[in-house]
């Protein structure tokens, strides 16, 4: 059954303890989405498996599909983003990326473009730029590789570019006059909305926002993604509300 056995680059999403001495983790693969694997032995010192299970790491891994829960039979580490562990700021964000990618992703579906976005997310959060900003590009490029990608270009109704509200349920935006509701934008933010959309998430290192459109942004991306996602439940969100 050579089959039953594959070998994919994949993050690790989540990572708990299992028993005495096993790890379980999500993993989120380029070859078959997101799969639950077991690490026997992995919490031994000595074990081959140990420096590969930890959250926040990127390696290739070679699984065993029995069964049950697929089994890590070996992996090579290829980047571990240590600065999430040593720096307790910037760990939530780290955490933010993981949860939502994983939120986002529900099974063993090929996600190659999802595995690409979180692994350029997380290394930009090593770097010296805005991690808010960057956090609302994820988001927006999530949402557009998921297949809802909103439309943010002018008021949807009358096609003026005067727009002030987001509506999360259609995914696109009105102006003053056609009204509507839904979350406050000034255009100003919805010009910023749509760089981080369409331009590489790398843009970000150059890109400054007021604290204001941050928090329209915020708004806009956080009411889109709960209309499509359960994201209340993300344990990183706890980080950013305290
Ligand atoms: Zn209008």
């Amino acid at each position: 059954m050579a089959d039953r056995t594959f070998k994919t680059d994949a993050l690790v999403l989540l990572s708990r303890p299992l028993g005495e001495a096993d790890r379980l983790i999500t993993l989120l693969t380029w070859e078959r989405g997101k799969i639950s694997a077991v690490a026997r032995g992995a919490r031994k010192t000595k074990s081959k498996l140990a420096a590969g299970v930890d959250l926040f790491t990127y390696g290739q891994y070679i699984l065993y599909q029995g069964r049950g829960l697929a089994t890590i039979t070996g992996q090579q580490v290829k980047e571990h983003f240590q600065y999430f562990r040593g720096d307790v700021a910037l760990y939530p964000f780290g955490l933010y990326l993981a949860e939502l990618t994983g939120k986002a992703i529900s099974g063993e579906e090929p996600c190659r473009p999802v595995c690409h976005l979180l692994l350029e997310g997380w290394r930009l959060l090593g770097e010296d730029l805005d991690r808010e900003l960057l956090c609302r590009a994820f988001e927006l490029k999530l949402a557009d590789l998921l297949g809802y990608r909103p439309n943010l270009n002018g008021c949807f109704l009358c096609g003026s570019p005067e727009t002030a509200w987001f509506n999360q349920a259609h995914g696109s935006l009105t102006c003053k006059q056609c009204g509507g509701g839904g979350v406050r934008v000034a255009p100003d933010t919805v010009a910023l909305a749509v760089r981080l959309l369409e331009a590489p998430l790398r843009q970000v290192r150059l890109l400054r926002a007021l604290s204001r459109q941050k928090e329209e942004l915020a708004g806009l991306t956080g009411s889109f993604l709960k209309y499509h996602l359960e994201i209340d439940s993300l344990r990183s969100l706890r980080f950013f509300r305290d």
